[in-house]
């Protein structure tokens, strides 16, 4: 049984064909600038060339065709036609906490998906062009939703609520829902089965850390807390995005500089957090590292805030879980910086925790534990697969239903 997977931006579609008898990738691709100047598709067929095509592709649904064409084809292809594909798994960026887990398409989860485009208003209405291609390519094809909002669906309302008017929340459901949904969900459950931890009596925290960052909690396989709120926004401070921060500076620099919430709204997604704190020298994390290393006093600065403010989820998650088993980093740079893994770990001696640097220095883009094995807290890197998490639910939901 082969599952495609499709994860639909705004002007990009990115997927993958996953055979689930052996959770092989047969191919997967990309492509870029769907609507714009300069449009192509990109495709990596297992065991055959790369294959480009650089053509004018206007919307989503030229896109799907696009990619549909590229797998069948005979020179460049994995499979035959559309009868070898069981399922199209979507990334779907907000459903609200209406769905868990994983959803066959069909009204109500499109209602759904367009009744939150207000609080995913790049990601949404996307994510909707790209189920509606599919179903226009591939009408004979189940369709499944799996929401990035999913996950946090179990947060009790001690940690879902803010301390603003209720009518708010009444009103409009302003409430944390978290995202990432899909990675932490992935995450925490390898966790389980790496370090051998019982799901019913198990604490784990999840750092995934790449251009998004969140932190999660997840105590007996339920999520308790995660780091992104109303809107990815909040939380760790990011590549462009600030996180946390006192609502009263959006006054502040609103009233000093004569800007919208708007323009506010745009520089905290677009012009903050690594970015914007380094002074606009860059959002990636090897860029910073060599400044730092250059002797670069923003550029540490920079990478001080982050770590601290890791440092600071990790403690909070700790306590309001009464407790920590394992801590696993995931994401662009929790798989991959090692220099980060000891600046946080370091601060849990407290807890017991030991971490075996040799390892951690070992573990780069691989699954590993890396703690010592007397450690009171097992830290292990896991990259994360989103992809195959998705392929995953699809299938469940297929078996489940005899289609
Ligand atoms: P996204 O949130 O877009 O999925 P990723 O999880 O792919 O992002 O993470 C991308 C980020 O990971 C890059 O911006 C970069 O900062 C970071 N990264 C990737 N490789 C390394 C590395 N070797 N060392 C430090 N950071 C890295």
């Amino acid at each position: 049984m082969n599952i495609l997977v499709l994860n639909c931006g705004s002007s990009s579609l990115k997927y993958q064909l996953i055979n689930m008898e052996d959770e092989s990738v047969l191919a997967k691709g990309s492509v870029q600038r769907i609507g714009i100047m300069g449009s192509e598709l990109n495709h990596k067929p297992m065991g055959k060339e790369v294959y480009n095509v650089k053509t004018p592709i206007k919307t989503h649904g030229v896109a799907v065709r696009l990619v549909l064409e590229a797998l069948f084809d005979e020179e460049h292809g994995v499979i035959k036609d559309e009868k070898d594909i069981a399922a199209i798994g979507h990334r779907v960026l907000h459903g609200g906490t209406k769905y868990r887990s994983a959803a066959f398409v069909n009204d109500d989860v499109k209602d759904i998906i367009k009744s939150h485009i207000e609080l995913g208003p790049l990601h949404n209405p996307a994510n909707l062009t790209g189920i509606n291609a599919c179903e226009t390519n591939m009408p004979s094809i189940p369709n499944v939703a799996v929401f990035d909002t999913g996950y946090g669906t179990t947060m009790e309302p001690k940690a879902y609520l803010y301390a603003i008017p209720r009518e708010y929340y009444d009103k409009y459901h302003v409430r944390r829902f978290g995202f990432h949904g899909t990675s932490h969900s992935y995450v925490s459950r390898r966790t389980m089965e790496l370090v051998g931890l019982d799901r019913d009596n198990s604490k784990i925290i999840v750092c995934h850390l790449g251009n998004g960052s969140s932190i999660s909690a997840t105590q007996d396989g339920n999520c308790v807390d995660t780091s992104m709120g109303l809107t990815p926004l909040e939380g760790l401070p990011m590549g462009t995005r600030s996180g946390d921060l006192d609502p009263a500076i959006l006054e502040l620099i609103c009233r000093r500089e004569k800007k919208s919430i708007q323009d506010m709204l745009y520089i905290l997604n677009n012009k903050s957090g690594m970015f914007g704190l380094s002074n606009g020298l860059s959002s990636d994390f090897r860029d910073l590292k060599a400044a730092q290393e250059r002797g670069d006093r923003v550029a540490a600065e920079t990478l001080d805030v982050f770590v601290y403010r890791v440092v600071k989820y990790i403690g909070a998650y700790t306590a309001a879980m009464n407790g920590v088993d394992a801590i696993t980093f995931t994401g662009g740079i929790g798989e991959n910086a090692t220099w980060l893994r000891p600046m946080v770990c370091e601060h849990f001696r407290y807890l017991g925790l030991k971490l075996d640097k040799e390892k951690s220095e070992e573990a780069v883009g691989k699954e590993m534990i890396i703690s010592a094995p007397d450690s009171k807290v097992t830290v292990s890197v896991i990259p994360t697969n989103e992809e195959l998490a998705i392929a995953r639910e699809a299938k469940r939901l297929l078996d489940e239903s005899n289609i």
